[in-house]
């Protein structure tokens, strides 16, 4: 017996929390800090982000 099309690991249809708006995107959408591991950030606050390290 085989239990098919129910599995929790979705992959690619994972939901991950923004760690700077909190909010909900799939996995393709946000990108991992790479000084902080298991925190992502979406594209929009990644840019925000991205403008503010660049401004020294
Ligand atoms: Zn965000």
């Amino acid at each position: 017996m085989k239990l098919l099309g129910r599995r929790r690991s979705a992959g690619t249809d994972e939901l991950l929390t923004c760690g700077c708006c909190a909010r909900e995107l799939p996995r393709t959408a946000v990108h991992e800090l790479g000084g902080t591991p298991g925190v992502y950030v979406c594209r929009r606050c990644a840019a925000w982000m991205a403008t503010r390290i660049g401004r020294k």
